[in-house]
């Protein structure tokens, strides 16, 4: 099979040379080339009654390989299927102008806090309006940077709940919303429109945003009041009855990032070839795209998220700190409490056995569960980046 790292380990000390990578670009780079190859340490496998022994290389846990990428994906998807309310779930998607990228590029994590502000303010604000629901929702939101070709594309996908917890009189109960629709698309278009536009300038008043190049702050400005007079892209789709679903869904882009190596589908003398789903709602529509090998991974590494960025976050029912009113809600939908300390997450080992990894987490003579030793030499600095500037190439 072609994977990323191949193309990495082939290419990427020539890319390196010529283009101005930021510190988290190069860090994700050097992960995804030597993830599971002698450069990242090694570990020692072992029956701890001394049955079998077998050594390993280590996994470099980049939020971005796709090729460690199994078992956060499953722990992630574990701890929300837990929490997960059993009742349908709207998905909701929103899309940021494209004149908007270049503030994107020069403003990642600015952008990005925006953009979940606005969405959920703008959700939050219309289903606790009476003339819409009229009760508090779960929102689990999550940021996506790229296209089926990786080109730039900065949306938000948010998973809400077809209803919510409101309280009449002193009596809680679970309010349902409609079933053809969750709030009209117009509405929402624009009261997030506004919201965004909004963050975007308080953030210019504030000075906290870096203004590209090719520009000018009163330009900036101007862009935001024209784009205020435009139609945005906002999608509610279709309503799943259950959550896990979209989770599912949301899980595959959230670790691994943008693109599997099963997408990759030839790679030539001077450039990559890849397969693109043309639209979502026609599952079996595919195209190939075929890209230079270097903006092949330009785009790529332009999806890294800044360090420390949240690409996911929790609103309403859902925001992390909202137990007590989570289990409220769960108590109305007939699901057992939350426990007030989170269960013990699932292992490695149990995670293999569970997705048919037969042998992997387990003495194949005595049955018990494998024990890991890692080298204390494993261990190495951090790659130097080719550039600590805080701009990004242009
Ligand atoms: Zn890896
Ligand atoms: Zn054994």
């Amino acid at each position: 099979m072609l994977t990323i790292q191949q193309l990495l380990q082939e290419h990427f000390a020539s890319f390196r040379r010529r283009h101005r990578l930021s510190r988290d670009m190069t860090w994700a780079a050097v992960c995804l080339r030597d993830c599971r190859t002698a450069a990242m340490g090694s570990h020692r496998i072992y029956c701890p009654h001394g049955h079998q022994s077998r050594l390993g290389y280590n996994s470099c846990r980049h939020r971005c390989c796709p090729q460690c990428s199994k078992v956060p994906r499953e722990l992630w998807l574990d701890g929300w299927r837990s929490r997960l309310l059993n009742c349908p779930h709207f998905h909701v998607v929103f899309t940021t102008p494209h004149e908007l990228l270049p503030l994107w590029r020069y403003n990642r994590r600015q952008f990005a806090d925006a953009l979940f502000a606005a969405a959920s303010g703008a959700l939050m604000t219309l289903l606790g309006d009476e003339k819409y629901l009229g009760a508090r929702p779960g929102l689990l939101a999550a940021l996506h940077t790229w296209s089926q070709s990786l080109a730039a594309h900065v949306h938000l996908h948010v998973l809400v709940t077809a209803g919510g917890y409101a309280q009449n009189g002193g009596k809680s109960h679970w309010r349902q919303a409609k079933k053809s629709c969750l709030l009209p698309r117009k509405v929402l278009m624009i009261v997030f429109r506004g919201r965004l536009r909004a963050e975007l300038l308080a953030a210019f008043q504030r000075g906290e945003l870096t203004v590209p190049p090719d520009t000018s702050e009163a330009r900036l400005r101007g862009l935001l009041n024209r784009l205020g007079r435009t139609t945005w892209n906002v999608k509610i789709l279709e309503r799943y009855e259950h959550g896990v679903g979209v989770a599912t869904y949301l899980a595959r882009y959230l670790k691994g990032g943008p693109i599997s190596n099963r997408r990759l589908l030839k790679f030539e003398r001077e450039g990559v070839c890849f397969r693109c789903r043309a639209r979502r709602e026609v599952e079996a529509a595919t195209s190939t795209t075929r890209l230079m090998t270097a903006d092949f991974l330009w785009r790529l590494l332009q999806h890294v998220p800044p360090r420390g960025l949240r690409v996911v976050r929790g609103y309403g029912l859902y925001a992390g700190g909202q137990r007590a009113l989570l289990n409220a809600a769960r108590q109305l939908l007939g699901q057992v409490a939350l426990p007030a300390e989170p269960p013990e997450p699932p292992t490695w080992q149990m995670i293999c056995e569970r997705e048919g990894g037969r042998g992997w987490g387990r003495c194949q003579t005595c049955g018990a569960t494998l024990l890991v030793f890692h080298f204390p030499s494993s261990g190495r600095p951090p790659p130097v980046a080719s550039s600590t500037n805080k701009q990004p190439p242009c």
